[in-house]
């Protein structure tokens, strides 16, 4: 049997029209089929391959640590160089981050991000005392069932009912929704630039009203840097760029928990959540262990992780990420892109529909090579789960200037050869 035939066979399926692209191998921006096929990865494996598919500090870094140990013991007991390393460096990476309970100077890692938003969950209803959690909707948490819980979108929740209880949602950037953080709610947890929802970027003052309102009900802010966190969005943490152009001091809205996975592994799995100590001591005691994790952690996660932050930081590629955004701008333009919204490198371009965003994403796709000697690329873009009529655009923060020229060019000439077949069927 073939791979594919396999894939179909044996692989539990998510939906009824995967991609089912089959890759070989991958490198950069690109991923090569095993006829040679060539694609352009214009969304990082869904906001993963920040510095690129098999960067050589990642590589040797897992290969460094594949040389010593793998798996020693379940997370919390043992001390392991990559974890301590990578959790200096994380805590390092939030610049001196302090809420109201001290330095954020604790990390908690975990395997994925869904599983980093449950300790999360876990250590804001210990902490407070209190039962109620504030998300947004259109906020996309993980599938796991409390992350699901506060998931934003009804028609992904209604067949797993009951969920978890006293969840409330909120709109994203609406001041009036912020009267229902109160004295009650344990914690508000919400994305600094909404991913899913179709890359929606809030009023800065916004948010900065949302960490005045959690403050002053007692409640705690959990951003989740999930897709935004190392270097998206054109400083390292969303957060500490919220507005532009104000003094660095006021630039940052700092919250009580940070949650990272996605981009944090550099093709790796691994997630985190991030706190002050007072707050991630309470799941020592009463029960102890009230956190455990066999896998999170792991130590060739860790340091691929660990190569992943100097890389963003040394090459400072977060702070091309916002030029580079400006310049994918400026080339998609047509008059069927109705906007394109974002920050830094996480981006989204608005069609009018569903109907007329998904067959240009299936024919940017498709390699061609229409001129004799001359191949170019797929283009893999994608849309999002809760905004159907806008084509993601989050390429590794490694592309280059003409590798972004070479993939707008293609995506204009889809949406050009689809217009004009559309336009002939018409006629
Ligand atoms: N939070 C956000 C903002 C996400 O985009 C995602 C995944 O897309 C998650 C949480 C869940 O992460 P994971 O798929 O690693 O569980």
């Amino acid at each position: 049997m073939t791979h594919r035939q396999l894939f179909f066979q044996h692989i539990a399926q998510t939906t009824d029209f995967p991609l089912a692209l089959e890759i070989d191998r991958a490198e950069g921006v690109y991923l090569y089929g095993p006829t040679g096929e060539t694609y352009l990865d214009l969304i990082s494996g869904i906001g993963v391959s920040n510095v690129g598919h098999r960067h050589p500090a990642v590589l040797a870094a897992v290969q460094a640590q594949l040389d010593k140990y793998m798996h020693l013991m379940v997370y919390g007991e043992y001390v392991q160089g990559p974890q301590v390393q990578l959790a200096q460096a994380l805590v390092a990476s939030l610049d001196g981050a302090t809420t109201t309970y001290g330095p954020i100077d604790n990390v908690y890692f975990t395997n994925s991000g869904a599983e980093a938003i449950e300790g999360a969950m876990k250590v804001a209803k210990r902490f407070t005392g209190r039962t109620e959690l504030i998300a947004c909707h259109n906020a996309y948490h993980g599938s796991t069932q409390g992350a699901l819980s506060l998931s934003g979108d009804e028609n992904f929740k209604r067949n797993y009912r009951p969920l978890l209880p006293d969840i409330r949602h909120i709109h994203h950037g609406s001041w009036a929704d912020l009267q229902q953080i109160t004295s009650r709610t344990a914690a508000v947890i919400m994305e600094v630039v909404q991913g899913e929802a179709g890359v929606r970027v809030p009023d800065p003052a916004y948010l900065h009203a949302v960490r005045e309102r959690c403050t002053a009900t007692g409640t705690l802010l959990i951003f989740d840097e999930i897709q935004t966190g190392f270097g998206r969005t054109g400083s390292f943490w969303a957060f500490q760029d919220v507005a532009v152009g104000v003094a660095p001091s006021q630039r940052a809205v700092v919250p009580d928990i940070v949650v990272s996975a996605k981009g944090m592994g550099g093709g790796m799995p691994i997630g985190a959540f991030m706190a002050p100590e007072p707050l991630m001591a309470v799941i020592k005691n009463n029960p102890m262990l009230g956190h455990i994790t066999t896998f999170g952690g792991h130590p060739v996660s860790c340091a691929a992780s660990l190569a992943t932050l100097q890389t963003i930081q040394n090459e400072r590629l977060f702070a091309d990420a916002e030029r580079k955004g400006q310049l994918i701008r400026s080339l998609l333009v047509h008059p069927l892109i109705r906007e394109i919204r974002g920050k830094g490198l996480m981006l989204a371009a608005e069609f009018d529909s569903f109907e007329v965003l998904k067959p240009i994403i299936d024919r940017a796709i498709r390699p061609q090579s229409n001129v004799p000697g001359e191949s170019r690329p797929g283009i893999i873009t994608d849309w999002f789960l809760f905004c159907t009529n806008s084509m993601r655009i989050a390429p590794p923060l490694t592309i280059t200037d003409d590798e972004i020229r070479l993939a707008c060019g293609l995506i204009l000439a889809s949406i050009d050869s689809l217009a004009t077949h559309q336009l002939a069927a018409m006629v």
